[in-house]
């Protein structure tokens, strides 16, 4: 049986780090973290499972991969202006406060069975100087082991509480654990830690790790990534801590094949880019691995039908993989 493919079944190895006492009581340590989804699967999972090998991963596997598409870097921006670059999944490349920031930079031609749909635009050895790396949760699509390493260059790296331990042989000359609703100033940009409804073992009872999304401001404007989550109040709560320019949304994965309510679905990721009162949304983690039973490009059609139908075509950027956007 599959477990949901972004984390569990494809360790790389190390073993995972005994959970913390204070996250031994309650089942898969709810107990402390209310936001935290259970990792039993809901009922059907082994039909869902057929379904999602016969209909997603298995014709991926056969597919040939796609070239990498046209790629740009930006030139220097004014000091009002933000740069997005969608790096692939939920990867991206911002650009503010004269600082280059990377968030969940992921390169794999492979995540375990899941085959990239084509290979990546940018690639670390394209990027400017990267000062600053943010990692928002452990599990295999977002933090890849790797594709860091290739970008580690004495720089600092942002782990949430839990998740220092994987990436501490990368390279990075500072690796910063960050609590919920912890601020931090790192390369002259605020960095916020904020909750999010999803899980962050990286493995199977590494359940204390923990997970969530970013606000990251300098001093005229803050992009928000969300990471992973699934649709809650607290998108709310983000949104008054920060007035957002710019929110990265995850759309895809929500037909995992395990039935857990983890991921957004597209509609669902509008209604939380409305919670928070941000001011454009940037739609992501879709179009890479299949690694869920929605075919891979269903989430961009959907959301491009919701966004019509809620007139926030203006509001609303789908990025092509490595075209940088100025917002
Ligand atoms: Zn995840
Ligand atoms: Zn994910």
């Amino acid at each position: 049986m599959l477990h949901d493919l972004h984390s569990g079944p494809f360790s790389n190895g190390s073993k995972p780090k005994p959970p913390r006492s204070t996250f031994d009581s309650g089942e898969n340590g709810e107990a402390a973290d209310g936001n935290k989804v259970g990792l039993l699967p809901s009922k059907g999972w082994r039909e869902r499972n057929f379904r999602f090998l016969n209909d997603v991963l298995i014709p991926h596997l056969l597919a040939p991969r796609q070239p990498r598409g046209a790629s740009a870097l930006l030139g220097e921006l004014s000091a009002n202006q933000t740069g997005v670059t969608w790096l692939g999944h939920a990867g991206f490349l911002l650009q503010l406060g004269g600082k280059n920031i990377l968030v969940d930079p992921v390169w794999a031609l492979w995540l375990g069975p899941a085959k990239r749909y084509s290979h990546p635009s940018l690639v670390a050895r394209d990027l400017p100087y990267i000062d600053l790396v943010l990692i928002t949760h452990a599990h295999f699509d977002h933090l890849h082991l790797p594709s860091l390493r290739a970008v580690a260059a004495g720089q600092p790296i942002i782990v949430p509480e839990g998740v220092g331990s994987i990436v501490k042989s990368c390279g990075f000359s500072r690796i910063v654990e960050m609590d919920y609703w912890q601020s931090l100033r790192v390369a002259g940009l605020d960095i916020t830690f904020t909750p999010m409804k999803h899980w962050g073992a990286r493995f199977i009872h590494d359940t204390y790790r923990k997970f969530g999304g970013y606000l990251i401001s300098d001093a005229r404007q803050t992009v928000f990534h969300c990471g992973d989550s699934s649709l809650f109040d607290g998108f709310t709560e983000v949104g008054k801590r920060a007035d957002i320019k710019v929110a990265l949304m995850p759309i895809g994965a929500y037909k995992p094949p395990s039935g857990r309510p983890v991921h957004m679905n597209p509609e669902e990721a509008l209604q939380a880019f409305q919670m928070l009162g941000a001011g454009q949304m940037v739609p992501m983690h879709y179009g890479a691995y299949p690694i869920s039973g929605e075919p891979l490009h269903e989430p961009e059609q959907r959301l491009l039908m919701a966004t019509r139908q809620l007139k926030m075509q203006d509001r609303v950027h789908f990025l092509a993989e490595g075209q940088p956007a100025v917002f």
